[in-house]
Protein backbone atom coordinates (compact mmCIF):
# COMPACT_ATOMS: atom_id res chain seq x y z
CA UNK A 1 0.00 0.00 0.00
CA UNK A 2 1.23 3.66 -0.64
CA UNK A 3 1.76 6.02 1.56
CA UNK A 4 -0.68 8.26 0.51
CA UNK A 5 -2.87 9.76 3.07
CA UNK A 6 -5.59 12.99 3.14
CA UNK A 7 -5.96 14.53 6.75
CA UNK A 8 -8.25 17.16 7.72
CA UNK A 9 -7.92 20.38 6.33
CA UNK A 10 -9.07 22.73 9.93
CA UNK A 11 -7.94 26.07 10.04
CA UNK A 12 -5.64 26.04 7.13
CA UNK A 13 -3.82 23.43 8.15
CA UNK A 14 -3.59 19.79 6.81
CA UNK A 15 -4.26 17.34 10.48
CA UNK A 16 -4.50 13.99 11.87
CA UNK A 17 -7.15 12.95 13.71
CA UNK A 18 -7.30 13.94 17.96
CA UNK A 19 -7.30 10.52 18.49
CA UNK A 20 -4.94 9.37 15.61
CA UNK A 21 -7.94 7.60 13.92
CA UNK A 22 -7.54 6.30 9.44
CA UNK A 23 -9.78 4.70 7.79
CA UNK A 24 -8.41 2.66 4.02
CA UNK A 25 -9.51 4.47 0.68
CA UNK A 26 -10.15 1.98 -1.99
CA UNK A 27 -9.65 2.13 -5.90
CA UNK A 28 -12.70 0.10 -7.06
CA UNK A 29 -11.11 -0.64 -10.43
CA UNK A 30 -8.12 -2.68 -8.56
CA UNK A 31 -9.98 -3.56 -5.49
CA UNK A 32 -6.77 -3.04 -3.22
CA UNK A 33 -6.55 0.07 -0.69
CA UNK A 34 -4.69 2.67 -2.11
CA UNK A 35 -4.68 5.50 0.67
CA UNK A 36 -5.56 6.44 4.16
CA UNK A 37 -8.01 9.39 5.33
CA UNK A 38 -8.34 10.70 8.63
CA UNK A 39 -11.41 9.25 10.77
CA UNK A 40 -13.18 12.05 11.84
CA UNK A 41 -14.60 11.81 15.56
CA UNK A 42 -16.74 14.41 17.50
CA UNK A 43 -13.38 15.84 18.86
CA UNK A 44 -12.53 17.12 15.38
CA UNK A 45 -16.10 18.12 14.25
CA UNK A 46 -15.51 20.43 17.03
CA UNK A 47 -12.12 21.73 15.94
CA UNK A 48 -13.62 21.97 12.50
CA UNK A 49 -16.98 23.86 14.02
CA UNK A 50 -14.47 26.24 16.44
CA UNK A 51 -12.32 27.40 13.29
CA UNK A 52 -15.12 28.33 11.01
CA UNK A 53 -17.08 29.72 13.58
CA UNK A 54 -13.90 32.14 14.86
CA UNK A 55 -13.42 32.85 10.88
CA UNK A 56 -16.66 34.28 10.10
CA UNK A 57 -17.32 35.92 13.44
CA UNK A 58 -13.79 37.29 13.70
CA UNK A 59 -12.04 37.06 10.50
CA UNK A 60 -11.94 38.83 7.54
CA UNK A 61 -13.48 36.44 4.83
CA UNK A 62 -17.86 38.47 5.59
CA UNK A 63 -16.10 41.75 5.58
CA UNK A 64 -14.08 41.55 3.20
CA UNK A 65 -15.34 43.31 0.08
CA UNK A 66 -17.30 41.19 -2.67
CA UNK A 67 -14.69 42.20 -5.33
CA UNK A 68 -12.01 40.91 -3.29
CA UNK A 69 -13.42 37.52 -2.06
CA UNK A 70 -14.28 37.11 -6.08
CA UNK A 71 -10.45 37.73 -6.42
CA UNK A 72 -9.65 35.02 -4.22
CA UNK A 73 -12.26 32.43 -5.27
CA UNK A 74 -10.85 32.87 -9.08
CA UNK A 75 -7.67 32.11 -7.95
CA UNK A 76 -8.73 28.75 -6.39
CA UNK A 77 -10.45 28.16 -9.71
CA UNK A 78 -7.08 28.69 -11.88
CA UNK A 79 -5.09 26.59 -9.13
CA UNK A 80 -8.25 24.01 -9.83
CA UNK A 81 -7.75 24.00 -13.60
CA UNK A 82 -4.36 24.08 -13.22
CA UNK A 83 -4.26 21.01 -11.60
CA UNK A 84 -7.29 19.22 -13.73
CA UNK A 85 -4.94 16.09 -14.08
CA UNK A 86 -4.89 15.49 -10.50
CA UNK A 87 -7.75 16.63 -9.87
CA UNK A 88 -9.54 13.76 -11.75
CA UNK A 89 -6.84 10.91 -11.61
CA UNK A 90 -8.03 11.05 -7.93
CA UNK A 91 -11.50 11.06 -8.64
CA UNK A 92 -11.15 8.23 -11.07
CA UNK A 93 -8.61 6.32 -8.87
CA UNK A 94 -11.01 6.70 -6.01
CA UNK A 95 -14.30 5.34 -7.46
CA UNK A 96 -13.74 3.96 -10.76
CA UNK A 97 -15.31 7.01 -13.13
CA UNK A 98 -13.64 7.35 -16.62
CA UNK A 99 -10.85 9.58 -16.57
CA UNK A 100 -12.31 11.63 -19.45
CA UNK A 101 -15.61 12.45 -17.33
CA UNK A 102 -13.72 13.05 -14.34
CA UNK A 103 -12.03 15.80 -15.94
CA UNK A 104 -15.00 17.21 -17.20
CA UNK A 105 -16.53 17.23 -13.58
CA UNK A 106 -13.10 19.11 -12.68
CA UNK A 107 -14.07 21.72 -15.43
CA UNK A 108 -17.50 22.18 -14.06
CA UNK A 109 -16.47 22.49 -10.28
CA UNK A 110 -13.86 24.94 -11.03
CA UNK A 111 -16.90 26.60 -13.43
CA UNK A 112 -18.92 26.81 -10.31
CA UNK A 113 -16.57 28.29 -8.10
CA UNK A 114 -16.50 31.25 -11.35
CA UNK A 115 -20.25 31.30 -11.64
CA UNK A 116 -20.97 32.61 -7.58
CA UNK A 117 -17.32 34.43 -7.36
CA UNK A 118 -19.35 36.90 -9.93
CA UNK A 119 -23.05 36.22 -8.78
CA UNK A 120 -22.97 37.87 -5.58
CA UNK A 121 -20.97 40.68 -7.09
CA UNK A 122 -24.16 41.09 -9.23
CA UNK A 123 -26.88 40.62 -7.12
CA UNK A 124 -26.61 42.43 -4.16
CA UNK A 125 -30.22 43.58 -3.44
CA UNK A 126 -32.56 46.01 -4.80
CA UNK A 127 -34.10 49.71 -3.67
CA UNK A 128 -37.38 50.58 -3.57
CA UNK A 129 -38.07 54.28 -3.43
CA UNK A 130 -41.42 55.05 -1.76
CA UNK A 131 -43.74 57.89 -1.81
CA UNK A 132 -44.12 58.21 2.01
CA UNK A 133 -40.58 60.13 2.73
CA UNK A 134 -38.76 56.98 3.15
CA UNK A 135 -36.66 54.60 1.40
CA UNK A 136 -36.10 50.96 1.80
CA UNK A 137 -33.84 48.60 0.26
CA UNK A 138 -32.65 45.05 0.66
CA UNK A 139 -29.37 43.47 0.95
CA UNK A 140 -28.13 39.77 1.41
CA UNK A 141 -26.18 39.06 4.56
CA UNK A 142 -23.98 35.53 5.23
CA UNK A 143 -25.67 33.56 7.71
CA UNK A 144 -22.46 32.28 9.32
CA UNK A 145 -21.68 28.25 9.35
CA UNK A 146 -22.52 26.06 6.02
CA UNK A 147 -21.78 22.67 7.16
CA UNK A 148 -21.88 20.87 4.05
CA UNK A 149 -22.04 16.98 3.36
CA UNK A 150 -21.61 15.33 0.10
CA UNK A 151 -21.83 11.96 -2.01
CA UNK A 152 -19.49 9.72 -3.38
CA UNK A 153 -20.75 9.68 -7.11
CA UNK A 154 -19.18 12.88 -8.42
CA UNK A 155 -16.66 13.81 -5.34
CA UNK A 156 -15.58 16.99 -6.40
CA UNK A 157 -18.23 18.56 -8.12
CA UNK A 158 -21.33 17.64 -5.89
CA UNK A 159 -18.65 19.34 -3.04
CA UNK A 160 -18.57 22.44 -5.35
CA UNK A 161 -22.21 23.25 -5.71
CA UNK A 162 -22.50 23.56 -2.17
CA UNK A 163 -19.43 25.07 -0.87
CA UNK A 164 -19.02 27.99 -4.08
CA UNK A 165 -22.08 29.40 -3.29
CA UNK A 166 -21.62 29.11 0.40
CA UNK A 167 -18.33 31.06 0.68
CA UNK A 168 -18.98 33.71 -2.36
CA UNK A 169 -21.89 34.74 0.00
CA UNK A 170 -19.32 36.01 2.95
CA UNK A 171 -19.94 32.41 5.13
CA UNK A 172 -17.23 30.00 6.41
CA UNK A 173 -18.04 25.94 5.65
CA UNK A 174 -17.00 22.43 6.87
CA UNK A 175 -17.60 20.21 4.08
CA UNK A 176 -17.46 16.03 4.92
CA UNK A 177 -16.91 14.11 1.76
CA UNK A 178 -18.33 10.77 1.51
CA UNK A 179 -15.97 8.70 2.99
CA UNK A 180 -15.94 6.39 0.30
CA UNK A 181 -14.47 9.50 -1.81
CA UNK A 182 -11.97 11.43 0.52
CA UNK A 183 -9.66 12.31 -1.94
CA UNK A 184 -10.24 15.31 -4.55
CA UNK A 185 -12.19 17.36 -1.99
CA UNK A 186 -8.83 17.19 0.27
CA UNK A 187 -6.95 18.41 -2.29
CA UNK A 188 -9.42 21.15 -3.07
CA UNK A 189 -9.07 22.18 0.50
CA UNK A 190 -4.98 22.11 0.28
CA UNK A 191 -5.58 24.57 -2.88
CA UNK A 192 -7.67 26.92 -1.26
CA UNK A 193 -4.95 27.44 1.36
CA UNK A 194 -2.52 27.49 -1.19
CA UNK A 195 -4.92 30.20 -2.86
CA UNK A 196 -4.63 32.28 -0.35
CA UNK A 197 -8.09 32.04 1.90
CA UNK A 198 -8.16 32.45 5.36
CA UNK A 199 -7.34 29.91 7.63
CA UNK A 200 -11.21 28.73 8.68
CA UNK A 201 -12.98 29.54 5.70
CA UNK A 202 -12.85 26.17 4.14
CA UNK A 203 -12.39 23.63 6.63
CA UNK A 204 -12.31 19.44 5.10
CA UNK A 205 -13.56 16.80 7.98
CA UNK A 206 -13.02 13.62 6.46
CA UNK A 207 -14.74 9.98 8.26
CA UNK A 208 -18.27 8.58 8.08
CA UNK A 209 -22.10 10.15 8.17
CA UNK A 210 -21.47 8.80 11.97
CA UNK A 211 -20.20 10.34 13.97
CA UNK A 212 -18.24 13.01 11.59
CA UNK A 213 -21.31 14.48 9.33
CA UNK A 214 -24.29 13.62 11.96
CA UNK A 215 -21.78 16.24 14.94
CA UNK A 216 -21.81 18.80 12.42
CA UNK A 217 -25.88 18.52 11.40
CA UNK A 218 -26.71 18.26 15.43
CA UNK A 219 -24.35 21.25 16.43
CA UNK A 220 -26.15 24.50 17.06
CA UNK A 221 -23.36 27.13 16.15
CA UNK A 222 -23.53 25.76 12.08
CA UNK A 223 -26.27 28.31 10.64
CA UNK A 224 -26.99 26.42 7.47
CA UNK A 225 -26.76 22.25 6.67
CA UNK A 226 -26.27 21.72 3.03
CA UNK A 227 -26.81 17.59 2.00
CA UNK A 228 -26.60 15.74 -1.21
CA UNK A 229 -27.05 11.96 -0.63
CA UNK A 230 -29.66 9.28 -0.15
CA UNK A 231 -33.55 9.80 0.74
CA UNK A 232 -32.68 7.69 4.02
CA UNK A 233 -30.00 9.94 5.16
CA UNK A 234 -31.70 13.24 4.32
CA UNK A 235 -34.30 12.39 6.32
CA UNK A 236 -32.02 12.05 9.33
CA UNK A 237 -29.55 14.86 8.65
CA UNK A 238 -33.45 17.19 8.38
CA UNK A 239 -34.04 16.05 12.30
CA UNK A 240 -30.74 16.62 12.99
CA UNK A 241 -30.64 20.33 12.01
CA UNK A 242 -34.09 21.06 13.05
CA UNK A 243 -32.57 20.63 16.91
CA UNK A 244 -31.23 24.41 17.00
CA UNK A 245 -33.75 25.02 13.59
CA UNK A 246 -31.03 25.26 11.41
CA UNK A 247 -31.97 25.49 7.75
CA UNK A 248 -31.57 22.77 5.70
CA UNK A 249 -31.08 22.21 1.55
CA UNK A 250 -31.45 18.36 0.64
CA UNK A 251 -30.32 17.01 -3.04
CA UNK A 252 -31.65 13.68 -2.36
CA UNK A 253 -32.09 10.49 -4.85
CA UNK A 254 -34.18 10.03 -7.80
CA UNK A 255 -36.02 7.48 -10.13
CA UNK A 256 -36.25 9.78 -13.32
CA UNK A 257 -38.42 8.91 -15.72
CA UNK A 258 -37.31 9.04 -19.32
CA UNK A 259 -40.31 9.17 -22.26
CA UNK A 260 -39.56 8.48 -25.83
CA UNK A 261 -42.55 9.48 -28.07
CA UNK A 262 -42.93 7.87 -31.22
CA UNK A 263 -42.05 11.36 -33.16
CA UNK A 264 -38.97 11.58 -31.66
CA UNK A 265 -35.78 11.65 -33.48
CA UNK A 266 -34.63 8.48 -32.61
CA UNK A 267 -30.75 8.88 -32.99
CA UNK A 268 -30.56 11.71 -30.37
CA UNK A 269 -33.52 9.41 -28.62
CA UNK A 270 -31.07 6.33 -28.26
CA UNK A 271 -27.50 8.60 -27.62
CA UNK A 272 -29.53 10.15 -24.49
CA UNK A 273 -30.78 7.34 -23.12
CA UNK A 274 -27.80 5.66 -23.11
CA UNK A 275 -25.84 8.41 -21.51
CA UNK A 276 -29.03 9.11 -19.41
CA UNK A 277 -28.21 5.62 -17.74
CA UNK A 278 -25.25 4.15 -18.13
CA UNK A 279 -22.56 7.36 -17.65
CA UNK A 280 -20.79 7.00 -14.53
CA UNK A 281 -21.94 3.39 -14.32
CA UNK A 282 -25.45 4.69 -13.58
CA UNK A 283 -24.33 6.14 -10.51
CA UNK A 284 -26.13 9.47 -11.02
CA UNK A 285 -29.14 11.06 -9.03
CA UNK A 286 -30.70 12.39 -12.08
CA UNK A 287 -30.80 8.76 -14.07
CA UNK A 288 -33.33 8.09 -16.77
CA UNK A 289 -33.55 4.73 -14.55
CA UNK A 290 -37.47 4.40 -16.00
CA UNK A 291 -38.00 4.45 -19.46
CA UNK A 292 -41.19 4.58 -21.30
CA UNK A 293 -41.34 3.97 -25.18
CA UNK A 294 -44.49 4.59 -27.27
CA UNK A 295 -45.80 1.93 -29.25
CA UNK A 296 -45.04 2.40 -32.49
CA UNK A 297 -41.38 2.74 -32.49
CA UNK A 298 -41.09 0.58 -29.26
CA UNK A 299 -39.45 -2.73 -31.94
CA UNK A 300 -36.91 -0.68 -33.71
CA UNK A 301 -36.15 2.19 -30.54
CA UNK A 302 -35.37 -1.12 -28.39
CA UNK A 303 -33.23 -2.88 -30.60
CA UNK A 304 -30.84 0.31 -31.34
CA UNK A 305 -30.80 0.74 -27.72
CA UNK A 306 -29.79 -2.75 -26.72
CA UNK A 307 -27.50 -2.31 -29.68
CA UNK A 308 -25.81 1.15 -28.45
CA UNK A 309 -25.39 -0.27 -24.65
CA UNK A 310 -23.64 -3.72 -25.72
CA UNK A 311 -21.56 -1.38 -27.89
CA UNK A 312 -20.04 0.97 -24.61
CA UNK A 313 -16.64 0.64 -24.35
CA UNK A 314 -15.81 -1.16 -20.34
CA UNK A 315 -13.01 -1.18 -18.82
CA UNK A 316 -10.03 0.87 -17.18
CA UNK A 317 -11.11 4.04 -16.07
CA UNK A 318 -7.56 5.14 -17.18
CA UNK A 319 -7.89 3.52 -21.06
CA UNK A 320 -8.88 6.69 -22.91
CA UNK A 321 -11.52 3.99 -24.80
CA UNK A 322 -13.19 3.31 -21.62
CA UNK A 323 -16.96 4.75 -21.84
CA UNK A 324 -18.14 2.21 -18.52
CA UNK A 325 -15.97 0.96 -15.49
CA UNK A 326 -16.94 -0.90 -12.55
CA UNK A 327 -19.29 0.48 -9.07
CA UNK A 328 -17.58 2.61 -6.86
CA UNK A 329 -17.40 0.06 -3.82
CA UNK A 330 -17.62 -3.34 -3.05
CA UNK A 331 -20.50 -2.35 -0.73
CA UNK A 332 -22.53 -0.50 -3.59
CA UNK A 333 -21.70 -3.17 -6.01
CA UNK A 334 -23.39 -5.56 -3.46
CA UNK A 335 -26.30 -3.65 -3.43
CA UNK A 336 -27.23 -3.34 -7.06
CA UNK A 337 -26.27 -7.07 -7.33
CA UNK A 338 -29.53 -7.85 -5.12
CA UNK A 339 -31.84 -5.85 -7.60
CA UNK A 340 -30.31 -7.30 -10.89
CA UNK A 341 -30.86 -10.95 -9.10
CA UNK A 342 -34.26 -10.02 -7.98
CA UNK A 343 -35.79 -9.18 -11.42
CA UNK A 344 -36.61 -12.70 -12.72
CA UNK A 345 -38.29 -13.94 -9.50
CA UNK A 346 -40.35 -10.61 -9.56
CA UNK A 347 -41.83 -11.18 -13.39
CA UNK A 348 -38.87 -9.62 -15.06
CA UNK A 349 -36.70 -10.14 -18.04
CA UNK A 350 -33.51 -8.92 -18.45
CA UNK A 351 -33.02 -8.45 -22.02
CA UNK A 352 -29.23 -7.27 -22.22
CA UNK A 353 -26.48 -6.98 -18.92
CA UNK A 354 -25.91 -8.42 -16.03
CA UNK A 355 -24.19 -8.95 -13.15
CA UNK A 356 -20.13 -9.93 -14.91
CA UNK A 357 -19.49 -12.60 -12.56
CA UNK A 358 -15.89 -11.88 -13.53
CA UNK A 359 -14.76 -11.18 -10.21
CA UNK A 360 -14.85 -6.99 -11.03
CA UNK A 361 -17.19 -4.81 -9.27
CA UNK A 362 -18.95 -4.55 -12.38
CA UNK A 363 -22.99 -4.46 -13.41
CA UNK A 364 -22.37 -4.21 -17.33
CA UNK A 365 -25.36 -1.94 -19.05
CA UNK A 366 -28.33 -4.03 -17.90
CA UNK A 367 -32.12 -3.52 -19.60
CA UNK A 368 -35.10 -5.01 -18.37
CA UNK A 369 -38.41 -5.43 -19.88
CA UNK A 370 -41.90 -6.19 -18.33
CA UNK A 371 -41.09 -6.02 -14.77
CA UNK A 372 -44.50 -5.07 -12.42
CA UNK A 373 -44.95 -1.79 -11.49
CA UNK A 374 -44.60 -3.03 -8.06
CA UNK A 375 -41.19 -4.61 -8.22
CA UNK A 376 -38.44 -3.28 -5.80
CA UNK A 377 -36.09 -2.59 -9.08
CA UNK A 378 -39.14 -0.05 -10.76
CA UNK A 379 -39.67 1.36 -7.69
CA UNK A 380 -36.60 1.85 -5.56
CA UNK A 381 -33.52 3.75 -6.56
CA UNK A 382 -31.17 1.67 -7.78
CA UNK A 383 -28.51 3.76 -8.83
CA UNK A 384 -26.49 1.76 -10.93
CA UNK A 385 -26.21 0.76 -14.36
CA UNK A 386 -30.05 -1.00 -14.85
CA UNK A 387 -33.04 0.63 -16.99
CA UNK A 388 -36.25 -0.23 -16.46
CA UNK A 389 -38.51 -0.22 -19.33
CA UNK A 390 -42.39 0.07 -20.25
CA UNK A 391 -44.37 0.80 -23.71
CA UNK A 392 -47.25 3.38 -23.83
CA UNK A 393 -49.58 4.22 -26.12
CA UNK A 394 -51.05 7.61 -25.21
CA UNK A 395 -49.84 11.04 -23.35
CA UNK A 396 -52.09 10.47 -20.19
CA UNK A 397 -50.53 7.19 -19.90
CA UNK A 398 -47.01 8.42 -20.17
CA UNK A 399 -48.06 11.03 -17.65
CA UNK A 400 -49.59 8.76 -14.92
CA UNK A 401 -46.65 6.17 -15.17
CA UNK A 402 -43.74 8.92 -15.13
CA UNK A 403 -45.75 10.83 -12.04
CA UNK A 404 -46.23 7.21 -10.58
CA UNK A 405 -43.00 7.29 -7.83
CA UNK A 406 -42.35 9.17 -4.29
CA UNK A 407 -39.22 10.62 -6.12
CA UNK A 408 -39.35 14.07 -8.41
CA UNK A 409 -36.01 14.81 -9.13
CA UNK A 410 -36.14 14.84 -12.98
CA UNK A 411 -37.78 13.51 -15.93
CA UNK A 412 -36.25 13.71 -19.55
CA UNK A 413 -38.98 13.59 -23.22
CA UNK A 414 -38.05 13.06 -26.28
CA UNK A 415 -40.49 14.52 -29.09
CA UNK A 416 -40.18 16.73 -32.30
CA UNK A 417 -43.74 18.48 -31.24
CA UNK A 418 -43.59 21.34 -28.95
CA UNK A 419 -46.85 21.95 -28.28
CA UNK A 420 -46.45 18.22 -26.62
CA UNK A 421 -42.89 19.27 -25.41
CA UNK A 422 -44.66 22.11 -23.26
CA UNK A 423 -47.49 20.07 -22.64
CA UNK A 424 -46.06 16.94 -21.04
CA UNK A 425 -43.05 19.17 -19.43
CA UNK A 426 -45.66 21.35 -17.73
CA UNK A 427 -47.47 17.57 -16.32
CA UNK A 428 -44.72 16.15 -14.87
CA UNK A 429 -43.78 15.69 -11.47
CA UNK A 430 -39.67 16.77 -11.64
CA UNK A 431 -37.71 19.91 -10.54
CA UNK A 432 -35.92 19.58 -13.98
CA UNK A 433 -37.41 18.22 -17.30
CA UNK A 434 -35.10 18.13 -20.07
CA UNK A 435 -37.24 17.98 -23.70
CA UNK A 436 -34.57 16.04 -26.40
CA UNK A 437 -31.29 16.51 -24.43
CA UNK A 438 -29.94 15.34 -20.51
CA UNK A 439 -27.41 16.85 -17.89
CA UNK A 440 -27.29 20.58 -19.39
CA UNK A 441 -27.21 22.89 -16.50
CA UNK A 442 -27.36 26.41 -16.48
CA UNK A 443 -26.05 27.58 -12.95
CA UNK A 444 -28.65 30.50 -12.94
CA UNK A 445 -31.88 28.31 -12.91
CA UNK A 446 -32.80 26.13 -9.88
CA UNK A 447 -31.73 22.62 -9.33
CA UNK A 448 -33.48 20.17 -6.68
CA UNK A 449 -36.52 17.95 -6.36
CA UNK A 450 -39.87 17.17 -5.26
CA UNK A 451 -41.24 14.59 -2.50
CA UNK A 452 -38.35 12.37 -1.48
CA UNK A 453 -36.07 13.90 -4.07
CA UNK A 454 -35.16 16.64 -1.55
CA UNK A 455 -35.83 19.48 0.04
CA UNK A 456 -35.51 23.31 -1.55
CA UNK A 457 -33.75 24.71 -4.61
CA UNK A 458 -29.82 25.40 -5.64
CA UNK A 459 -28.56 27.48 -8.54
CA UNK A 460 -28.27 31.63 -8.74
CA UNK A 461 -30.47 33.88 -6.58
CA UNK A 462 -32.10 30.61 -5.17
CA UNK A 463 -28.85 29.40 -3.53
CA UNK A 464 -28.38 33.38 -2.02
CA UNK A 465 -31.69 32.68 -0.75
CA UNK A 466 -30.44 30.03 1.43
CA UNK A 467 -26.89 31.11 2.19
CA UNK A 468 -28.40 34.56 2.97
CA UNK A 469 -30.28 36.51 5.57
CA UNK A 470 -32.20 38.60 3.64
CA UNK A 471 -32.70 42.41 5.43
CA UNK A 472 -34.89 44.91 4.28
CA UNK A 473 -33.69 48.68 5.87
CA UNK A 474 -36.20 51.36 5.70
CA UNK A 475 -34.83 54.56 6.15
CA UNK A 476 -36.78 57.61 6.51
CA UNK A 477 -35.40 60.58 4.21
CA UNK A 478 -37.88 63.16 3.90
CA UNK A 479 -39.42 64.45 7.40
CA UNK A 480 -41.50 66.83 5.95
CA UNK A 481 -43.84 64.24 3.80
CA UNK A 482 -46.52 62.39 5.25
P1 LIG B 1 -25.49 8.64 1.67
O1 LIG B 1 -26.76 9.25 2.12
O2 LIG B 1 -25.15 7.27 2.11
O3 LIG B 1 -24.25 9.54 2.13
C1 LIG B 1 -24.11 10.90 1.73
C2 LIG B 1 -23.24 11.62 2.73
O4 LIG B 1 -23.92 11.67 3.98
C3 LIG B 1 -21.89 10.96 2.99
O5 LIG B 1 -20.91 11.96 3.12
C4 LIG B 1 -22.12 10.26 4.32
O6 LIG B 1 -20.96 10.07 5.07
C5 LIG B 1 -23.04 11.25 5.01
N1 LIG B 1 -23.86 10.72 6.10
C6 LIG B 1 -24.32 9.46 6.26
N2 LIG B 1 -25.06 9.37 7.39
C7 LIG B 1 -25.08 10.61 7.94
C8 LIG B 1 -25.68 11.18 9.10
N3 LIG B 1 -26.45 10.45 9.93
N4 LIG B 1 -25.50 12.49 9.35
C9 LIG B 1 -24.78 13.26 8.52
N5 LIG B 1 -24.16 12.78 7.41
C10 LIG B 1 -24.32 11.47 7.11
O7 LIG B 1 -25.47 8.75 0.08
P2 LIG B 1 -24.37 8.21 -0.92
O8 LIG B 1 -24.50 6.72 -1.02
O9 LIG B 1 -23.05 8.80 -0.59
O10 LIG B 1 -24.84 8.89 -2.29
C11 LIG B 1 -25.78 8.34 -3.14
C12 LIG B 1 -27.11 9.05 -2.99
O11 LIG B 1 -26.95 10.43 -3.25
C13 LIG B 1 -28.13 8.57 -4.01
O12 LIG B 1 -29.38 8.41 -3.37
C14 LIG B 1 -28.19 9.71 -5.01
O13 LIG B 1 -29.40 9.80 -5.72
C15 LIG B 1 -27.96 10.88 -4.13
N6 LIG B 1 -27.50 12.03 -4.91
C16 LIG B 1 -28.36 13.08 -5.10
C17 LIG B 1 -27.96 14.17 -5.89
C18 LIG B 1 -28.89 15.33 -6.12
O14 LIG B 1 -28.42 16.37 -6.58
N7 LIG B 1 -30.17 15.22 -5.83
C19 LIG B 1 -26.69 14.18 -6.45
C20 LIG B 1 -25.84 13.11 -6.21
C21 LIG B 1 -26.25 12.04 -5.44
Amino acid sequence: MSDTFFGHIIDGVEVESLDGGRFDVYNPWTQEVWAQAAEGGEADADRAIASARTAFDEGPWPRMGRVERARLIHRLADLMEERTDELATLDSTNMGKPLAQAKHDVARSADNFRFFADHQRDHVGSVFPMDSGHHTYSEFGPVGVVAAISPWNFPLMMATWKIAPAIAWGNTCIIKPSEDTPASVTLLGRLAVEAGFPPGVLNVLNGHGAPAGAALTGDDRVDRVTFTGSSTTGKAVMASASSHLAPVSLELGGKGANVVFDDADLDNAVHWAVEAIFRNSGQICLAGSRLFVQDGIYDEFMERFQAAAEALPIGDPFDPETKFSVLASKRHYDKVVGYVEGVEATGGTIRTGGVDGEGRWLVRPTIIEDLPLDAPAYREEIFGPVCVVNRFSTEDEVVHLANDTRYGLNAMLFTEGLSRAHRVSSRLKAGTVWVNCFFIRDLRTPFGGVGDSGVGREGGDFSREFFTEPKAVVMQIDRTSA
